[in-house]
């Protein structure tokens, strides 16, 4: 079973204001072609189902702790945790499709790829980017296009197999707000950084500061969107459901 996880960027007034995506499960037979299974892999859910109690409640107390929101994530996960796999050094291929929209600037295509490699530099996390000339083998496809038809600039889909592993993800980012304003460059960046939070499996912070924060207009990861990150990654994929009975 594989299932689309779909955030949405939104912009508000003069601050980049982002909103709780919205999670649309889409099951097999239902999604159509885009997101139709490949066979199913419910190993995942297996696992958790062994996970013994104490290991369960272990990290559960881990997640809770405040110094990282990765409890809010698991609110919107239905609790289980979803990240990419084991990467063995291997970097996710990040491509970039041609054709962009008028008004698009090359420093709007910059700014994306800075905020890829901000969040390479994070160390203590297995996940780093790389940006590919050719679509082949890409798991990540970046997408532009000049504005949303509702208050957003930018939203992550991303799809992920029954054990919580992420599978692939598109981000599609705007270069104008709905309303026709062309939309600065430090926004397209934070729009960016904020979506790749996002991709990496990351849900939002309550705390203003973070750039994860539903409403922030900061231009650069906290030491919180890092610790969050990074417990994520110490974490095995799944889900911490209490196993029913
Ligand atoms: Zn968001």
């Amino acid at each position: 079973m594989r299932r689309i996880l779909v955030w949405a960027v939104f912009l508000g007034g003069t601050a980049m204001a982002f909103s709780l995506g919205r999670r649309v499960p889409i099951d097999e037979g239902e999604g159509g072609a885009a997101v139709s299974s490949e066979g199913g892999d419910m190993r995942g859910r297996v696992e958790s189902s062994r996970l013994s109690e104490q290991v369960r409640l272990s990290r559960l107390r881990q997640i809770a702790d405040p110094s990282t929101y990765l409890a809010g994530t698991l609110e919107a996960t239905d609790s289980t945790l979803r990240r990419w796999g084991d990467r063995d050094g291997r970097p996710l291929r990040v491509y970039f499709e041609p054709g962009t929209p008028v008004g698009y600037l090359p420093e709007y295509g910059r700014a994306a790829q800075d905020a890829f490699a901000r969040w390479t530099r994070v160390g203590g996390i297995p996940v780093q980017f790389t940006i590919v000339r050719t679509p082949d083998d890409a798991e990540v496809t970046v997408k532009w296009i000049r504005a949303f038809s509702v208050r957003r600039a930018g939203q992550a889909d991303l799809v992920w197999r029954g054990d919580g592993r992420l599978q692939e993800a598109t981000l599609t980012l705007a270069t104008h707000s709905e309303s026709g304003h062309q939309l600065p460059v430090e926004a397209v960046f934070t729009v960016a950084l904020h979506e790749i939070g996002h991709l990496l499996g990351l849900g939002h912070s309550d705390e203003p500061r973070d750039v994860m924060y539903p409403t922030t207009s900061v231009h650069d990861l906290t030491a919180r969107d890092r610790r969050t990150a990074m417990l994520l990654y110490a974490l095995p994929p799944g889900s911490l459901k209490a196993a029913s009975r």
